[in-house]
């Protein structure tokens, strides 16, 4: 089941920089960061009441982050649902004929459970799941 929105990801060039415009421009608390090899980001989180906001910046040009920003830019990247089941819940999403990018959920930051449905098949939205680890 979906409890809430968990975190916004919002793809940027520079964190450092970015980090200063959350901070100084809109008085967010840094909640921590951490770097996600197996998606080459670095992140920063903020908490915005419940709900986070991620920022990423790519580590290498492989990064999928890398890739977005070429064809995009710099904004929103991905909205992500916080779920108690995420193998439930691709499973719902795939039996209602959602493409999954992944099949299989892996370590995300936070040290949460992620798997992340193709926005060709959820109305241009990339949307991932994400579940606290037991
Ligand atoms: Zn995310």
């Amino acid at each position: 089941m979906i409890q809430q929105i968990d975190h916004l990801g919002i793809a940027v060039h520079n964190l450092e920089d970015s980090i200063e415009y959350y901070e100084k421009a809109l008085g967010l608390h840094l909640h921590g960061r951490e770097e996600v090899e197996s998606q080459k980001v670095r992140t920063a989180f903020f908490e915005a009441g419940d709900v986070h906001i991620e920022l990423l910046e790519p580590t290498s040009p492989e990064s999928p982050i890398a890739k977005f920003l070429e064809k995009n830019g710099e904004g929103i990247h991905h909205i992500a649902f916080r779920v108690d089941d995420v193998v439930g819940q691709l499973k719902q999403a795939s039996d209602a004929g959602v493409r999954l990018i992944h099949e299989v959920p892996f370590e995300g930051a936070a040290n949460k459970l992620v798997a992340f449905l193709h926005p060709k098949s959820t109305r241009g939205v990339l949307t991932e799941f994400c579940q606290e680890k037991k």
